[in-house]
């Protein structure tokens, strides 16, 4: 059976309505929120396994505040500072899984081992590499500066197309929306099912009350992931926000 550590890497300021959609003219959309970063670290003992899902942003702190949200970290809030305040040391890890590519998730697998295997939809990569413009600052795709991140690692990366079983208890499953090729994680554990959606449901609100996150790109598949989440849901499985601090308290 697998257990699952929320691991905190840093937190942004971001506006409300980017992690839950405001539509209306009423709604304050630019109200500003204090929002975690999460990577989850994932071990098996019987089975000797020991996986990481998202890795939050990369070192530089103020390359991120520049283009993206005030970022607030201190070193021991990334990732390799996190796993190892944990006990554990990166280069055990056996694989990451990541829930989509944008940069507050994916950022970090640069500053972990180059030998550890880096799970990604194959939609996620094709869309990462021409995404909309609207999308393309989350890839980090429009700077001039640099190439993006996630080529970077591009030798890491293995591709899934669709809904896997990777390992006994673990499975990936599609649920596309925010971006097309994001998916969330089934992870059974002694204390049952439990899901880690990506940016589906960033807070707790997202899920409650069936509201996409600010940023998505297909509002249809958007609708269709919450039906397949409620099935799990329905089954028992329990759904956790990946931006909300409320996680470290399900765990
Ligand atoms: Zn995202």
């Amino acid at each position: 059976m697998w257990e699952i550590t929320p691991l905190f890497v840093g937190a942004v300021t971001a506006a409300s309505g980017g992690l839950v959609l405001k539509h209306g003219l009423k709604a304050n959309a630019s109200e500003p929120v204090d929002t975690p970063h999460i990577a989850w670290y994932l071990e098996d003992t019987s089975l000797q396994k020991k996986v990481l899902i998202d890795t939050g942003s990369g070192l530089d702190v103020e390359h991120n505040s520049r283009n993206h949200n005030p970022v607030r970290r201190t070193p021991g809030e990334h990732i390799v500072g996190a796993l190892q305040k944990h006990g554990i040391i990166p280069e055990s890890l056996d694989l990451i899984i990541l829930t989509h590519l944008h940069w507050d998730h994916a950022q970090g697998v640069l500053d972990l081992p180059k030998t550890i295997p880096v799970l990604v939809q194959k939609k996620e990569l094709q869309f990462a590499v021409a995404p909309f413009p609207t999308d393309a600052k989350h890839y980090e795709v429009n700077l001039k500066e640099d190439i993006p991140y996630f080529l970077k690692f591009f030798n890491q990366i293995q591709l899934v197309d669709g809904d896997k079983i990777i390992l006994p208890g673990l499975k990936v499953i599609q649920l596309p929306g925010h971006s097309p090729g994001s998916q969330g994680v089934v992870v059974d554990t002694a204390k049952g099912r439990y899901i880690i959606p990506g940016d589906l449901v960033n807070v707790k609100e997202n899920w409650e009350k069936r509201v996409p996150s600010g940023i998505y790109n297909d509002m249809a598949a958007y609708f269709n992931s919450f039906d397949k989440l409620a099935e799990y849901e329905t089954n028992g499985a329990v759904i956790v926000p990946v931006h909300d601090y409320t996680a470290f308290e399900i765990f």
